[in-house]
């Protein structure tokens, strides 16, 4: 967990500045990673000052300073000898009188025309000086800069390797050692999935040599995958707390630099500081930052940041992943990733992290509230059901909440209705982010999708459902039914198409039958149904009314997105005509067709949506179960 994390930017200035501030504190010391030669800037002001006292204090020779016009009266009482007489003032010595003895002194000169002729009239002997301003004139320059430098030296010190114009192209790497990163996988719940797969990575830290004598290839780079939050980076750190070997975190931006060849250059540095820690895990947070596919970038492109990913790709190809290091890397948006880095021999083991499920929210809460006193009458599965789409921080974010309002109305512990007003305060905060579901959108959500499902288990030609889920994803989806095809598909027959068709309008017909009302949920379905159906009329020639003439061409640019199409018609408008009533027909008729599949099996579908919304994800086998069917189709 980063240390800066939580708190708003002014805070961690003020830390850091109160760091700059304070004499260096030992754990920091250890951290860093070339023992830094440091010395605190309050060590030498402390000398500084000592020096000034005692040469002021008890080095100096007691000098009287005495008004001029006291000078005067000595004078003339005959008082004064062996004066020196500079520009600005008189050194002299007052004549021992009485008890007092031999007494040096001094005083600041006034103007006074006829002060050498009264000293030549009393015999007084005298001398001049001529007061040197060089040694003054260096001093008000040469020791401020002195103390700039100084400062600027113990400020770049300070913040660390990486900063000094010397070391820009040192890697800003923190390293955590082992015993560090306390994080193990204890921490982190509701991405079981993602948990296993690293398991596999963490045996290998652990002991690289076993893998190493049965020939195998280890993977060289782990990509976490999935959206802000879900605890991609607690992960990383975990697998290393796990292994305890030393890990090394840095952010794709932190390589991005304003100087042209410092990023390549820190990759290299980093990589070179891995090896020498083997075994350890490098971890590259945000790595679309830095990974963004080459090119891409019309507008002349970035130049560095291509460099930098050049040296990354080199890096992770010239390097033997039996040295038991292991790069770990995540992002949320794996699309714009260039597709060099994710070619086997780099990250080619992707991890996806999703958002957790119900029983995966209440794991995190559990995780979040051991330190939190709970009443014992908070259930924390009712408040996860309550939080579909939460993602771990979310989970973290809400427990913290909950027990600020508990301690800001004094109460001994937190309780259920501290969670409900945090659960509001937190929805609110994110309603601009993602949809959170009302109860009643939750059950069309579910019904909807369960149309889709059944339709599609219940058509010859679709493919087998492999999840169902209701939890939000992106701005759009609210739920997705997900199905796994058997086999690479390059051609399509009628009935397929039709029976895929089907599967679309399946979950708008549900909404029909159960609600007897539609939803705005059905949008897209719609439009690549009917997309269907304008291909199978216009380009396929599947229509028995229009018959072989293809209609459309495609006309799409080979390299050029989408947008860049040129659609021209080649039909009268009596045609544009008959082929819009042709698509509406074939619409029709799979709807009709639907209804009746969809009308046969209301039962199951009443208790799929219930299973749905008590789970919110269903797998395609317990879906089967329920139809009545063991085996996946398409496999009989
Ligand atoms: P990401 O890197 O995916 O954006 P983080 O790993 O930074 O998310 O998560 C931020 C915080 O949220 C973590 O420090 C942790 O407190 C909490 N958190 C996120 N996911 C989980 C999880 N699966 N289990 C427990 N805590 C989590
Ligand atoms: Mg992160
Ligand atoms: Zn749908």
């Amino acid at each position: 967990m980063d240390e800066d994390d939580g708190k708003n930017p002014s805070e961690i200035f003020k830390k850091r500045l109160k760091s700059f501030f304070s004499p260096p504190d030992p754990q920091r010391k250890k951290n860093a990673l070339p023992p830094k030669a440091h010395f605190s800037i309050w060590y030498f002001l402390i000398i500084f000052l000592l020096i000034s006292v005692v040469q002021n204090y008890f080095l100096a020779p007691r000098v009287e300073n005495i008004p001029y016009s006291k000078f005067k009266q000595s004078l003339v009482e005959g008082q004064v000898n062996n004066l020196v007489i500079g520009p600005d003032k008189i050194n002299g010595k007052l004549k021992a009188k009485g008890d007092k003895a031999e007494q040096d002194f001094v005083t600041i000169r006034v103007e006074d025309p006829n002060l050498i002729k009264e000293l030549d009239e009393r015999k007084v002997s005298y001398s001049g000086l001529y007061e040197s301003k060089l040694m003054a004139n260096i001093l008000s320059w040469v020791i401020p800069l002195a103390i700039f430098f100084i400062i600027w030296r113990y400020a770049m010190k300070r913040m660390g390797p990486g900063y000094g114009v010397m070391s820009f192209s040192k890697s800003k790497a923190k390293l955590f050692a082992e015993n560090e990163t306390k994080v193990t996988f204890a921490d982190v719940a509701g991405i079981d999935e993602a948990k296993e797969e690293l398991q596999e990575v963490v045996e290998f830290l652990k002991n690289p040599g076993k893998f190493q004598k049965l020939g195998g290839r280890i993977p060289k780079g782990v990509l976490l995958l999935g959206p802000p939050g879900t605890g991609k980076t607690l992960l990383a750190k975990a697998v290393a707390g796990e292994a305890s070997v030393p890990f090394f975190s840095i952010s794709g931006s932190e390589f991005v630099e304003m100087f042209v060849g410092v990023g390549a250059a820190r990759v290299r540095d980093l990589f070179s500081q891995a090896t020498s820690h083997a075994p350890c895990i490098i971890f590259i947070d945000e790595l679309d930052a830095l990974g963004k596919a080459r090119g891409i970038n019309v507008m002349g492109g970035h130049d560095e940041r291509e460099q930098t990913l050049n040296q990354l790709l080199v890096e992770m190809d010239g390097f033997e992943s039996n040295k038991g290091v292991i790069i770990m890397a995540a992002t949320n948006r794996p699309e714009i990733l260039d597709p060099a880095l994710l070619r086997p021999g780099r990250f080619d083991r992707q991890v996806l992290v999703d958002r957790p499920d119900i029983n995966g929210r209440e794991a995190i809460l559990k995780i979040h509230s051991r330190k939190v006193v709970l009443s014992p009458e908070v259930d924390l599965k009712k408040i996860a059901a309550r939080t579909p789409g939460f993602v771990g921080a979310d989970l973290a974010n809400l427990v913290n909440e909950a027990a600020l309002l508990a301690a800001r109305k004094n109460k001994e512990e937190v309780t259920s209705a501290e969670f409900d007003e945090a659960i509001d305060r937190v929805v609110a905060g994110l309603e601009k982010k993602k949809r959170v579901m009302s109860p009643k959108e939750k059950e069309i959500v579910a019904y909807h999708e369960s149309g889709h499902a059944i339709v599609a288990e219940s058509v010859e030609h679709a493919d087998p459902v492999h999840k169902i889920s209701i939890i939000p994803r992106g701005v759009a989806a609210l739920g997705y039914t997900q199905q796994q095809p058997t086999e690479d598909r390059y051609l399509m027959t009628k009935s397929e198409l039709l029976d895929r068709m089907g599967v679309l309008l399946g979950g708008r017909v549900a909404e029909e039958l159960v609600f007897g009302e539609i939803s705005t949920g059905a949008q897209n379905d719609l439009q690549r149904a009917t997309d269907i159906a304008r291909s199978m009329v216009t380009e396929y020639g599947m229509s028995a009314r229009l018959g072989l003439v293809a209609y459309e061409r495609e006309r799409r640019p080979m390299f050029l997105p989408e947008s860049f199409t040129s659609g021209g018609k080649t039909y009268s408008e009596e045609k544009a005509a008959e082929i819009d009533g042709e698509i509406s027909t074939v619409v029709e008729d799979t709807h009709q067709r639907v209804r009746g599949i969809l009308g046969e099996k209301r039962e199951v579908l009443n208790t799929l949506a219930k299973l749905l919304l008590e789970k919110e994800i269903v797998q395609g086998d317990e879906m089967r179960a329920l139809l009545g069917k063991g085996e996946k189709k398409g496999q009989v």
